[in-house]
């Protein structure tokens, strides 16, 4: 099991304990299968969103917080019936408007495993008003419900008279499958990992389409893409999501080797010294750059 969830499996409840201890593997998606989830429901005798509430605190043991020390986790409920973890993470030294929210990072985990939208999103604390406007740009906005604690409500009663995509003109959404043409060839695993992801990333307002493939030491890859909002400020840029999922999967960003930005040289925006920014937070990797 890796390290980051030994204290917190100690203060979850016996019987959850021991049922999702072996799932915590070091090849630990950040994720539960509908099966596992199913085995954990059998073996605490928990409803699905009491267990998603019971596990939360396993979603905020992968917070990085060195400047609020304020831990936040989520779970994502993918369509397909998967449950995805997120957690805040803060980059010391840089601008605060770097950070991850924790509900960034659990929409981000199920829209790169795959999900075309979530169902519901289960957060230890209210969600600020930052969160709520970037889930208001997903393809389930009108539906998706937020439990928390003490409350379960939609999204739109926690964000009355919104602003949101259509006021831009924009139908399309936020984990809706997306196909960009950036046509290009590598013989670089790295560079191919992160025009993939490019490729799939959303940007409706600027048409920049961007992706980030980060490599580690002990060989693992991990990518982001670029999740635009109509709100722009709320944006995720395609590093923080990199950095995120790494961290959810049990990266040492300590260990960051190669970090590879794609993006379209057609957008009215670049990704560039943002990238720049958070990986100077990190210890200095070079930015490798390509523009298509
Ligand atoms: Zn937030």
């Amino acid at each position: 099991m890796h390290p980051r969830f030994a204290k917190t499996l100690d203060s979850l409840p016996a019987d959850l304990s021991a049922a999702v201890a072996p799932m915590l593997g070091d090849d630990f998606s950040a994720s539960f299968s509908p099966e596992q989830i199913q085995q954990l429901m059998d073996a605490t005798r928990l409803g699905e969103r009491e267990l998603r509430l019971a596990l939360l605190p396993l979603a905020a043991a992968c917070s990085v917080a060195p400047i609020s020390h304020f831990f936040v986790g989520a779970i994502a409920c993918g369509l397909s019936g998967r449950w995805y973890l997120g957690a805040n993470m803060e980059f010391a030294g840089q601008g605060l408007f770097n950070s991850v929210h924790a509900e960034q990072s659990a929409i981000s985990n199920a829209w790169l495993g795959g999900e075309t939208g979530i169902s519901e999103i289960t957060v230890n604390y209210t969600p600020c008003g930052h969160c709520r406007q970037f889930m208001n740009e997903l393809s389930t906005a009108k539906v998706l419900k937020v439990s928390l604690p003490d409350d379960i409500s939609t999204l739109q009663a926690f964000l009355p008279h919104s602003f949101g995509p259509a006021d831009l003109d924009i139908t399309d959404a936020l984990m809706s499958p997306q196909h960009h043409d950036l046509p290009f060839t590598s013989e670089d695993p790295l560079v191919c990992a992160a025009l993939a992801a490019a490729r799939q990333s959303y940007a409706p307002y600027s048409q920049g389409y961007a992706a980030v493939a980060l490599a580690f030491a002990d060989g693992r890859t991990f990518c982001g893409r670029y999740a635009e909002n109509a709100a722009f400020n709320p944006s995720l840029p395609p590093m923080q999501m990199a950095c995120a999922h790494a961290v959810l999967n049990g990266a040492d960003l300590g260990q960051l080797r190669r970090a590879v930005l794609v993006e379209s040289a057609k957008g009215q925006i670049s990704q560039q010294d943002a990238a720049r920014s958070v990986l100077k937070a990190l210890g200095g990797v070079t930015l490798e750059y390509l523009a298509i």
